[in-house]
């Protein structure tokens, strides 16, 4: 699995400080923006983000190649409807060399990792059979979870404090929030401020699971990222 960065909005955390105090001021967010050069907007931020006036960071974006994960997570993914998404095809792409993930309690477990390699050398096997006969379009129905995609996202920081929020939960399922963690590391490197408090609330106070929580809070594991 990798998570890069590819692009992301020019000094974003100038542009949401200077969005931001466009509110409050006569000033236009141009003229703000002019004079926030050399000066720091993190209390602009922090004080803005820390109330929950989050739709000035919606003014930033970033964009990240997530490479050689399963369809499993993309289907997770996929669920948060505020981004924009291009994922590789199974139409378009050929499919016929079986690139799949392990999960982590598969890999290396004796038995059942015999057996799910098996499995998925049978399953390629039928694909490669039947995609001679009728179109790959079909013959990807046989195509398991695990198989290997890469997939292109843009999301807002409004959106990414959000699936952070829910993904670096330890709650949530191990591929996405190792997904979800290198994508937290790679913001936090470059708009810091916007990210500072980012992750699974019990980054910022209390788990809100009741009996669910896993009991195990994430803040100083986080910060460090
Ligand atoms: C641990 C975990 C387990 C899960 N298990 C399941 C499961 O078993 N089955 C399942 O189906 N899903 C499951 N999900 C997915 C979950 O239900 C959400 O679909 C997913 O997390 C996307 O989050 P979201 O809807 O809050 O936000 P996003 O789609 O990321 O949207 C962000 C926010 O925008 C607002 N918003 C977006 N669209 C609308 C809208 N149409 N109307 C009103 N407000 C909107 C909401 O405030 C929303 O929180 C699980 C998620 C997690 C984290």
């Amino acid at each position: 699995m990798k998570v890069r960065l590819l692009s992301y909005t020019k000094d974003a955390e100038d542009l949401c400080a200077a969005a931001a105090q466009s509110c409050y001021s006569n000033k236009s967010a141009g003229d703000l923006l002019k004079e926030m050069k050399g000066r720091r907007p993190e209390k602009v931020l922090e004080s803005i983000v820390g109330m929950g006036h989050h739709s000035v960071i919606e003014h930033a974006t970033y964009t990240f190649s997530v490479e050689g994960v399963s369809r499993a997570l993309t289907h997770q993914l996929v669920r948060h409807r505020i981004a924009s998404y291009s994922q590789q095809s199974q139409r378009y792409v050929s499919m016929d060399h079986a690139e799949y993930v392990i999960p982590p309690s598969i890999r290396g477990n004796g038995k059942a990792e015999g057996e799910f390699r098996e499995l998925m050398d049978r399953i390629w096997e039928i694909y490669r059979d039947l995609s001679k006969t009728v179109e790959v379009e079909d013959a990807r129905y046989v195509l398991p979870n695990a198989s290997s995609t890469n997939i292109t996202i843009t999301m807002n920081a409004r959106e990414l404090l959000h699936f952070f929020s829910l993904r670096c939960c330890n709650r949530a399922q191990w591929e996405i929030r190792l997904v979800a963690d290198e994508m937290l590391g790679v913001v936090k490197r470059v708009s810091p401020s916007i990210f500072k408090d980012a992750g699974p609330p019990c980054v910022r106070g209390k788990c809100p699971e009741g009996k669910m929580s896993c009991g195990k809070p994430r803040r100083k594991e986080l910060k460090k990222a």
